[in-house]
């Protein structure tokens, strides 16, 4: 059921960059709002960092696959990141994934989708054959419509909580 994560977990940390290459993953393509970092954070964390790090030391490349409408939010925050991205990606749609395979020159099946949304970044990587990790948002900020949503997601996750998860510790 492409609604279904293949894989839920608290959040992106919980992708261990050594667990992933073990698995064969060499792409990580994200979500950056909630996802990444909260929306009202300009720049990335140290933690963030160090784990983008991580994950180039063990030959995965960290790929942002955005949907933002704000200008300069995706290329601001990727650039002091240090990767790579598509923005206005138009997700659930496929162009954004199929876009970011091009550039990196890895195979569907070689790559993860983390983000936090079912209805654009679950429903979009499952539609492109790209195995999909549901992590929780960072932050409700101030829109009370993200609380709806997520309401509304609720039975997906559910559907995903029975399945084990190759890449945590
Ligand atoms: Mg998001």
């Amino acid at each position: 059921m492409s609604l279904v994560p293949t894989h839920m977990v608290e959040s992106v940390y919980w992708l261990i960059p050594e667990r992933l290459k073990d698995h064969g993953v060499r792409l990580v393509l994200a979500d950056l709002d909630n996802t990444l970092t909260p929306y009202e954070e300009a720049l990335p964390s140290s933690a963030l960092r160090a784990w983008k790090e991580e994950l180039e030391q063990n030959g995965v490349t960290l790929f942002v696959v955005s949907n933002s409408r704000k200008s300069r939010r995706c290329p601001d925050f990727c650039e002091a990141l240090g990767v790579s991205y598509v923005r206005h990606a138009g997700k659930p749609g496929t162009r954004g994934f199929r876009e970011a395979l091009a550039k990196t020159g890895v195979p569907a099946e070689s790559a993860l989708m983390v983000g936090d949304q079912i209805f654009t970044d679950i429903w979009g990587a499952n539609r492109a054959g790209i195995t999909s990790v549901l992590v929780k948002p960072i932050s409700w900020g101030k829109n009370p419509f993200r609380r709806v949503r997520y309401a509304i997601e609720t039975p997906f996750r559910l559907l995903s909580m029975h399945r084990s998860f190759p890449y945590g510790p």
